[in-house]
């Protein structure tokens, strides 16, 4: 796992590495589909780390919750498959325990989590005396001092090895972005804490497959060290953000589109 981040811009931002690519369902939903994305995603040779939610954060009841804890021996299969490190949302001290369990090597705090100081505590508390890599999404509302304390907290749990990751910001009516980007923030973010890598999330700002080109191009740059992409062996059946999501193919496809100008 070290040796694929040293690879990358994610563990030096000052470099010019490319950037870390993490990319997988938006959730696991059966074995054949974590195993069969995991596989195509390693076989276009561009992707770093396997993504997967296995607890969801739904806004509304009654839609697909996330498979749970059934769902991480799959990601550990997928995992001795394809040799891909593994990244899954924990937002509770026993979430990061079974993701602790079941080799998870990268956990990221989700934006319904950031938003709330004691749940990110909780999360920061399981972390004490663990060597991983913890990646912290922005919080769902425009707010970079509960972004900055998130950080501050799992921090002061000994974690070293810290990522920020930009999914947009929600608001009442958003249209063109299902979170408005705010890039102005993000910026500002990298202006305060400058020794963290910066990831961009394009899937979680556009909900939608038609401007993740262009959304992934603004943060190359603007100089991001890494993307986080959702991909689906079948986007539109997806269990969940099924409208965002692309096939390990389409990621391929877009990775490649890319100017990189740096
Ligand atoms: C996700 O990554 O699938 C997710 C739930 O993201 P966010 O916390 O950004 O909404
Ligand atoms: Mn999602």
């Amino acid at each position: 796992m070290e040796q694929i981040l040293a690879k990358t811009k994610f563990s030096d931002p000052t470099s010019d590495k490319k950037p870390l690519i993490i990319s997988g369902p938006c959730s696991a939903e059966t074995e054949e589909q974590v195993l069969e994305t995991a596989q195509r995603l390693a076989k276009t040779g561009k992707v770093d780390i396997l993504r997967a939610g296995i607890w969801k954060p739904r806004t509304r009841p009654g839609s697909f919750e996330g498979i749970g804890v059934k769902g991480l021996p799959w990601l550990q299969k997928a995992k001795a498959l394809t040799g891909l490190p593994l990244a899954v949302e924990v937002a509770t001290a026993k979430q990061v325990e079974e993701a602790l369990e079941h080799g998870v090597d990268i956990l990221w705090i989700g934006a319904r989590t950031t938003v709330n100081p004691f749940s990110v505590q909780e999360v920061a508390d399981a972390l004490k005396g663990v060597d991983t890599t913890v990646l912290i999404k922005n919080p769902i509302n425009p707010d970079l001092e509960l972004w900055i304390g998130a950080v501050e907290r799992v921090r002061n749990s000994g974690i070293t090895k810290i990522g920020l990751i930009h999914r947009g910001f929600s608001s009442y009516g958003n249209t063109e972005y299902r979170n408005a980007p705010m890039w102005h923030l993000p910026i500002e973010m990298k202006r305060r804490m400058p020794e963290l890598p910066m990831i961009c999330d394009p899937s979680h700002i556009s909900g939608r497959r038609d401007i993740l080109q262009e959304v992934s191009q603004e943060a190359i740059d603007l100089d991001y060290d890494g993307l986080m992409i959702e991909s689906h062996i079948d986007p539109d059946n997806a269990w969940s953000d099924a409208k965002q999501q692309i096939t390990p193919e389409r990621l391929a496809e877009l990775l490649d589109g890319l100017v990189w100008r740096h």
